[in-house]
């Protein structure tokens, strides 16, 4: 993966772009706060979670993440370690938002898997696990709650190898588990790794050693645990794949550690492990070629659009992944999709929870552009080249309801609200030609509970989603006369989506059928390109 490829620039070289991937509850949040914690950018654990509760009382609109204890919007955060340049890009861990978190995944070049020493791989990690392996994304997997009673080690190992069909490389071995659990053997190093249970957020005791004979281990691990130990890595060094590096670029292997993410224990290895592994800022793919991180023309794609983020100024920040590169503040970038230029005048990089100005940005950052609308999801920029960067999915809308204001009157700003979600991508929204109204169209159900939510605390509009009579949605293209025929006679069938495409609603696969048989020169599709 990074062989034949020309040196990046050191800038470049030292950034790791990387999402977490977990089941809700294994530990994310805490394993972000613990990032944070180490890269300096914030103080104190618990930040992460008081920021968010003063932005609660700013505005609700974490109200619905508050509620169900699930997270709707992600962002991307950056923070140094050692000579590494980190940036966490925040994947939402609710399979609802699953449209959302497969586009992050277009912006990162590997994924650190979490997952509960008790729990083992849980639905949720499966299915982010496949979409990273769509894109054979390296993964680190960090096996947290060491510190409560949790699963053999050896179980836990062969269900992710079984259950994900990937090799496991073991970097760290635990020593004992639950209320026994000391710490872990640091298999790359020949180090043991001390627990400190006094206070969380302090990194645990290092002790260098020669290997499992070294007497000195006797000193900090009682006889029987000990025991278990060396009998324990024997085996693993027997049964289990040795670390690959090349294995592990190419999403064939993952190297796993263990440890208590509360505890702060086993997080910095698994900082190091990306630091020292990788990888770096890969080629990203557009329909015209591969663009190398090397290369000095500065290219980005927009892989989300948030509105709203502070509901005080009402912008809308895109989410730019830069594939190639330094940016510098003011640059004159080409709009491709517009051809329009577009000077980015104040870029802002995330560094923990809130937001700077940034004077520049390499390869691989993740840097946001407030815009009033004009950029959207899968636009690129570049310094003219007209690229289009491909991978970023689109997905067909499976869920169809009618969306109207409980107060007549506030209509009109209803339709501003949902044009801006569905700018954001937040939402499919449909105009039927018959009929006034609107149809939205979503991937999962919680969507429209979290639309609903956002439209009434963002516009103060309250609303109601109720069924449609539309299970199904086709994008038609094709020549004028025959889109013509088809909208005649098929009134109630029609609508326009926000870019004012044609789209045939309707509940039965027989009418799609019916009119791709009567209707040769059309072209129905259930997505629509975003570029
Ligand atoms: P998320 O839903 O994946 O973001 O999970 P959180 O980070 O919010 O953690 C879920 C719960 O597990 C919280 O109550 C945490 O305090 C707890 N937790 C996280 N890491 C550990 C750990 O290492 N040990 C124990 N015992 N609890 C943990």
């Amino acid at each position: 993966m990074l062989d034949n490829r020309p040196p990046l620039p050191p800038e470049i070289a030292r950034r790791r772009t990387f999402a977490i991937i977990a089941h809700p509850d294994a530990g994310k949040t805490t394993l972000t706060e613990k990032f944070l914690l180490f890269g300096g950018a914030i103080q104190m654990a618990g930040q992460v979670r008081a920021k968010g509760e003063a932005r609660r009382t700013r505005s609700d609109f974490m109200k619905l993440e508050q509620d169900r204890g699930i997270s709707v919007s992600a962002s991307a955060m950056s923070f140094d370690y050692r000579e590494f340049r980190f940036n966490l890009v925040d994947t939402p861990g609710h399979s609802d938002f699953s449209e959302d978190t497969y586009r992050t995944l277009t912006a990162v070049d590997a994924a650190i898997m979490v997952i509960d020493g008790a729990k083992g791989v849980e639905s949720q990690t499966r299915k982010l696990f496949e979409v990273c392996r769509l894109r054979d994304l390296p993964i680190l997997t960090f096996c947290n709650k060491m510190d409560r009673e949790s699963r053999d080690t050896f179980e836990i190992i062969d269900e992710i190898q079984e259950n994900l069909a990937i090799d496991v490389a073991p970097a760290s071995w635990p020593i004992g588990s639950g209320r026994e659990f000391l710490g872990a053997y640091d298999l790359m190093n020949d180090r043991l790794e001390l627990m400190d249970r006094a206070d969380r957020n302090k990194v645990a005791e290092t002790v260098q050693i020669t290997g499992l004979d070294d007497p000195k281990l006797a000193d900090h691990i009682p006889a029987d645990l000990l025991a278990k130990l060396r009998e324990e890595v024997e085996m693993a060094r027997e049964l289990l794949p040795a670390f690959d590096r090349a294995a592990f670029l190419n999403g064939s292997m993952t190297p796993i550690w263990f440890g208590s993410a509360i505890n702060s224990f086993g997080v910095k290895e698994l900082m190091e492990g990306i630091g020292n592994f990788g990888p770096e800022p890969q080629p990203q793919k557009a329909s015209e070629r591969m663009v190398g991180a090397e290369e000095t023309p500065v290219t980005g794609f927009v892989f989300k659009v948030q509105a709203n983020m502070d509901p005080k100024h009402r912008d809308r920040v895109a989410f730019v992944r830069l594939a190639s590169g330094h940016f510098e503040r003011g640059m004159k970038m080409l709009h491709v999709r517009s051809k329009k230029p577009m000077a980015v005048t104040n870029p802002v990089l995330f560094l923990a929870a809130d937001r700077e100005l940034t004077e520049e940005a390499w390869a691989g950052d993740i840097i946001g552009i407030p815009n009033h609308g004009q950029l959207r999801i899968g636009d690129a920029l570049t310094e003219g080249e007209a690229l289009r960067f491909t991978g970023i999915p689109s997905f067909a809308p499976e869920l169809l309801q009618s969306v109207r204001a409980t107060d007549p009157m506030k209509a009109k700003h209803l339709e501003k609200a949902l044009m801006q979600f569905a700018e954001e991508g937040a939402a499919k929204v449909f105009k039927p030609m018959i009929g006034s109204g609107f149809i939205v169209g979503v991937v999962g159900a919680l969507q429209f509970d979290v639309l609903a939510s956002r439209i009434e605390i963002e516009y103060g509009i309250p609303v109601r989603f109720e069924g449609s009579g539309f299970t199904s949605a086709r994008w038609i293209a094709g020549p004028q006369d025959e889109m013509d025929k088809l909208i005649n006679v098929n009134k109630q069938h029609i609508a326009v989506d926000n870019d004012g495409d044609m789209v045939f609603l309707t509940r039965l696969q027989w009418d799609i059928d019916r009119v791709i048989r009567d209707y040769p020169a059309l072209k129905l599709t259930a997505t629509k390109e975003m570029m």
